[in-house]
């Protein structure tokens, strides 16, 4: 498909906002990066160029560390009151919620998911994390403490923003992503350099403007698109960095904690999975079937929670895995900004070669492909959704996170819950599972018995800004979301005195 198509599909404010400058957002000022460079970015339906962006490196991250650094310390950020830290926040969820549709659409042309999904998923998540997290600013409390240590003391705690906070995120949410991490920074006190992803960093750039009308003051939120191994690394070694927060891979999370160890700024880390759909033979079918599809398919299945492992007992196995292919061929497969689309590109030429390299390599292994398993058309970056059965767990298609729409159907017979529970657990991931059953006692069990930080019972993939989310094992460190993404952002001070 041609990008033209895809442009026309745009209102007129999407339109003049990609035909505008992108720069990097520091201090409250949009500047270009000191070295001048620029990186491209490609619309996922047609391959082509949209945009191109100003690349932030080492010296760009030095300034706004600076900038966020007088903010912190000196700035009318630091002196504000928490209940006109929420009210700022809510000035922004406003008018993201005034431009939705805007923001919409630049992120189905940026990352190619439906603009649908984008409008009400995306950005009506980003709308109410931001005010959830607003609501916390004014909620952040210490406590007084009983010593028992004899004499007269008053001991109580402060809790204080932990400072200036990197924060780095990546492309299956853009603007979502962005929103997790800013929503409890602000409400916190602290100040944020933000950047986004180098496949999507257009939706945090219209983002910048809407801070900028919000009015918060300058150098507390600085949004610096850029290369990771460039931007991102600076912000991870940053010596004036007191947080860094990172979404993204596994195997950039271990380079992200090196890079801290430096200074030993405060890491949290939100990475990958290979989340287990563990389907008992009492389950109810009309419900299991698309779940077990939505699970995998929704976003191409570029979601790190995606349900990517089918484990269902072989009583309802082939029932199941006929359902979900039934449901894998129904679904269309399209450009993001076409209205029908129901699943669109993966979101980049790197993540159709990953994503089509796993299927080849189920495929070398042994794996019989049931439905799917090809790239579709020549243009952009579709892939079929697919369903790979007759797997072992040597194979790599079982044991790493493919982040695409591809699923392992793997049958198990047998009704022992600490065996069924120790094959799901059987991945260095923990992030999510879910189970698929209409006995209580058995799901409440197997969610006992899940090593994750999310479990779902006949649902998968959800998420609420009042509840926990984070990873097990390989899948990260800390919690985001609820109060305890608030946790991440403050430091605890004890005051001990002797009356
Ligand atoms: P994916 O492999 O799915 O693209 P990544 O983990 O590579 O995900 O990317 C997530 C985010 O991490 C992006 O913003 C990316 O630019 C950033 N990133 C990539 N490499 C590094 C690095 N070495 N240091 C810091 N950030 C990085």
């Amino acid at each position: 498909m041609d990008v033209s198509t895809t442009l026309s599909r745009l209102g007129n404010a999407a339109s003049s906002f990609l035909a505008g400058k992108h720069q990097l957002f520091i201090d409250n000022q949009f500047v270009d990066a000191k070295s001048g460079k620029t990186f491209d970015v490609f619309e996922p339906s047609s391959g082509q160029m949209i945009a191109k962006v100003a690349a932030a490196d080492a010296a760009d991250v030095d300034v706004a560390v600076a900038a966020a650094r007088r903010a912190f310390e000196t700035g009318p950020w630091s002196k504000m009151v928490p209940a006109e830290r929420g009210k700022l926040m809510n000035k922004l969820a406003d008018l993201i919620e005034a431009n939705a549709d805007e923001l919409a659409q630049i992120e189905s042309l940026d990352n190619g998911k439906p603009v649908t999904f984008a409008r009400f998923i995306d950005i009506g998540g980003t709308i109410d994390m931001f005010r959830y997290m607003a609501g916390w600013a004014t909620r952040i409390n210490g406590e007084t403490i009983t010593p028992s240590i004899p004499g007269d003391w008053h001991v109580y705690t402060l809790r204080e923003p932990v400072g200036v906070v990197g924060q780095i995120v990546p492309w299956n949410f853009p603007l979502a992503m962005a929103s997790w991490k800013l929503g409890p920074a602000l409400a916190a006190g602290c100040t944020a350099i933000l950047k986004p992803a180098e496949q999507t960093p257009l939706s945090a750039l219209r983002l910048a403007q809407l801070i900028q009308e919000a009015g918060f003051p300058p150098g507390v939120i600085n949004i610096l698109p850029g290369l990771g191994e460039t931007a991102g690394a600076a912000i991870a070694a940053h010596p004036g960095i007191d947080k860094v927060a990172f979404t993204g891979s596994t195997e950039v999370g271990k380079l992200i904690v090196q890079a801290a160890s430096g200074n030993l700024k405060k890491v949290s880390l939100e990475l990958g999975g290979k989340s287990p759909v563990v389907v008992f033979p009492d389950v109810d079918m009309a419900r299991a079937i698309p779940g077990a599809a939505n699970g995998i398919f929704f976003n191409s299945g570029q979601v790190c929670t995606a349900g990517s492992r089918l484990y269902a007992h072989k009583k309802v196995f082939d029932r199941l895995v006929e359902g979900v292919a039934a449901e894998a061929a129904k679904i269309k497969v399209g450009p993001g900004l076409d209205p029908a689309t129901q699943i669109g590109p993966l979101v980049s030429q790197e993540q159709l070669e990953r994503v089509t390299g796993y299927i080849a390599a189920g495929r070398r292994d042994g794996a019989t492909v049931v439905t799917g398993g090809k790239r579709l058309g020549d243009d952009g970056y579709f892939v079929q959704p697919t369903i790979l059965a007759d797997t072992n767990p040597n194979m790599s298609v079982v044991r790493e996170e493919i982040f695409g729409p591809v699923i392992c159907a793997i049958p198990f017979d047998d009704d022992d819950l600490d065996r069924i529970a120790r094959e799901a657990n059987a991945t260095s991931y923990g992030l999510a599972a879910s189970i698929w059953t209409t006995n209580l006692g058995i799901a409440h069990k197997m969610a006992k018995r899940i090593k994750a930080g999310s479990v779902w019972i006949n649902t998968h993939n959800m998420v609420d800004p009042a509840v926990p989310f984070g990873g097990y094992k390989q899948s990260g460190w800390g919690r985001e979301m609820s109060h305890n993404a608030i946790d991440l952002y403050t430091e605890t001070k004890s005051v001990f005195a002797s009356l």
